[in-house]
């Protein structure tokens, strides 16, 4: 493909709410172009990483026994009512509005697709002889995101791949557990042959329901997770399902009497913590939610914080959601802010950092006082304790190893769902008995475009993107540095058409611009190779090529550039797990 008769363009302006490399950098590349909050035009070079990773994907999914389809982004939205997740989503669920009762106000837009898969099953789907079945997509998904930004890494319209696995079973041949397996080292072999240094974590399933799933992340500062990870190596999760090792208790109490605190006005722990001179890891913080429709107290340390899936898996809760103010009123007896353990009626939850403090301070359960002195055992009674928060830096892992923080990104995630949407939307299949059950099934997600930006994240220096060799928009660049030279021209024409014979697709920078413009743009755009051409080589008898990960340069004659660079370019290129991939 020559420059000239392609579209690509690279600019020098960095707009200045690009903060994260891979939003900089597709710009400067000439990639893709904003259109609006969370949504983006992909020029001609950002289009073609799209399809070469989409292409990996399709491949891997297909090798795994994966059946693809493809469904709509308008779906009714009386299949969201059926499962309850008009309310689950909230504001992700971006709906159309009409006028009444027309089709727009029936209609939503698919930020995920188990109500429509699910619907196919149930059609189609009826005796345990047709399972188990796994369909999958790469399509549009839109989601009201709150703060769509990072360029591409968090977008309100994007394409996912998306897979759905239904099963007579969860063990046992054509279970749940198989495909489930399936997915898992379809994704690293995704992963891996997109070039990305991922590593695969024990995952919470959140609004998707369900009861197993891990993520795949890319270790990056632009990411908004947070990824814990042992020392020693021997453990990782992201932080909302990451677990530590009990506290031990530190002693030191005094066993202080019980004395009230007069706090007007001072309702949060800094505000407290500041009126009394005490650290925030004195206080127990106490939170009320509502649970299944009952009050629910959850005590934790006023330095930590309450992690609610935790907390709802311990309480046993199918729903959790915090106390309205009312409830909490007529709970404590007291306005907001001023809630405490000692002599409150309500079922408690204290964390596991709770049950080893001592002379504590906290809500007195009386407007405008707090209560000091205060140790569990002796002055509540702790029922139910266990871990119900969020792990902060200074944890140790279960096996004692120091717990790291890291920034990541998501870039994939497989959930087991169970029966959550077959019985909300009545998927039943028949057994060999004649039974008739819901099916069980498995979702499998991939977020493409994240791959792209997560790519240039993890490969990226100064002069821009190092890409992987399996996604690079192009694999080489042909730099022509004399472009009104006869031989110059005709001998990149000829590296050109023998790279495109061996399949290798080939840009070939035919502007006639200064030799520094021309490579700082090849920097740019980040083609794996580069092999120039200008006339002084060309009466050394040399062509000279490039690099782009390592810097390093080779003179070859113009002759054998072709097979040297696919012999190189074959040394770049990721490889599927099993082969030497790159799982971190
Ligand atoms: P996140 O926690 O980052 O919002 P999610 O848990 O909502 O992700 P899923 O619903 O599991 O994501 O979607 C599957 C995949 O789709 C994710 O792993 C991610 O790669 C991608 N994805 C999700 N939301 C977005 C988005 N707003 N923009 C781009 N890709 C996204
Ligand atoms: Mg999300």
């Amino acid at each position: 493909m020559r420059w000239t008769k392609f579209l690509i363009p690279t600019t020098k302006e960095t707009p200045h709410d690009a903060v994260v490399p891979s939003h900089q950098l597709m710009i400067r590349a000439g990639l893709i172009r904003q259109v609006a909050a969370g949504a983006y035009t992909y020029l001609p070079l950002g289009l073609r990483t799209l399809r070469k990773v989409e292409t990996i994907v399709r491949e891997e999914m297909n090798a795994a026994g994966a059946i693809e389809l493809h469904m709509p982004a308008l779906h009714p939205i009386e299949w969201w009512q059926q499962t309850g997740r008009v309310e689950a989503m909230g504001d992700v669920l971006l709906r159309l509005h009409g006028v009444g009762d027309d089709w727009r106000t029936r209609t939503v837009l698919g930020p995920t697709h188990e109500e429509p898969v699910t619907d196919i099953a149930r059609a189609y789907l009826t005796s345990y002889k047709q399972l188990p079945v796994n369909l999958y997509q790469i399509q549009t998904k839109f989601r009201g995101e709150a703060r769509p930004k990072s360029g591409v890494l968090r977008t309100r319209e994007f394409l996912m791949k998306d897979a759905y696995s239904f099963h007579a079973s969860k063990e046992g041949t054509g279970g749940l557990d198989e495909t489930y397996d399936h997915m898992y080292r379809a994704y690293c072999n995704i992963f891996a042959r997109c070039g990305l240094p991922y590593i695969v974590v024990e995952a919470e399933s959140g609004p998707i329901g369900g009861d197993a799933s891990h993520e795949f992340a890319v270790r990056t500062e632009a990411g908004e997770d947070w990824l814990v990870r042992a020392e020693d190596g021997s453990y990782a999760a992201n932080l909302e399902r990451a677990e530590m090792a009990p506290l031990p208790d530190a002693g030191g109490g005094k066993n202080e009497a019980i004395r009230d605190i007069h706090t007007p006005g001072h309702s949060t722990i800094e505000q407290v913590t500041t009126l009394l001179g005490c650290s925030a890891d004195r206080m127990i913080k106490t939170i009320l939610y509502e649970a299944d429709g009952a009050p629910l107290v959850a005590l934790v340390r006023g330095d930590h914080s309450v992690n609610e899936a935790k907390l709802r898996r311990l309480a046993g809760a199918a729903a959790l959601a915090p106390a309205s103010p009312a409830l909490i009123r007529k709970v404590t007896g007291a306005e907001v802010g001023f809630a405490g353990p000692v002599g409150l009626k309500a079922r408690i939850i204290a964390d596991q950092a709770v049950t080893v403090m001592h002379d504590a301070v906290t809500g007195a359960n009386r407007t405008d006082y707090h209560v000091s002195g205060v140790n569990p055992g002796r002055d509540f009674e702790i029922k139910e304790s266990g871990d119900i928060r969020d792990a902060v830096p200074g944890d140790r892992a279960p096996n004692g190893s120091p717990l790291i923080f890291e920034k990541c990104i998501e870039v994939g995630h497989v959930f087991k769902l169970g029966t959550k949407y077959s019985e909300a939307m009545g998927a039943d299949f028949v057994d060999e008995q004649g039974r008739s059950h819901p099916m069980i099934m498995g979702c499998y997600g991939i977020g493409i475009n994240r791959i792209m930006a997560a790519a240039i994240e993890a490969g990226h220096d100064d002069a821009g993107i190092i890409w992987p060799a399996s996604i690079a928009p192009f694999q080489v660049e042909i730099c022509s540095l004399d472009v009104r030279e006869a031989d110059v021209v005709q001998t990149s024409q000829q590296i050109h058409d023998a790279l495109e014979a061996k399949g290798v697709d080939t840009l070939w920078d035919d502007r006639d611009a200064r030799p520094g413009f021309k490579f700082k743009d090849a920097d740019l755009i980040g083609c794996p190779v580069r092999v120039t051409v200008g006339r002084r080589g060309l009466q050394e008898g040399v062509v000279e090529i490039h690099t782009r990960r390592n810097g390093q340069t080779r003179k070859v004659a113009p002759a054998a550039a072709a097979e040297m660079v696919a012999a190189l370019l074959g040394e770049l290129m990721p490889r599927a797990e099993g082969s030497g991939g790159v799982r971190e």
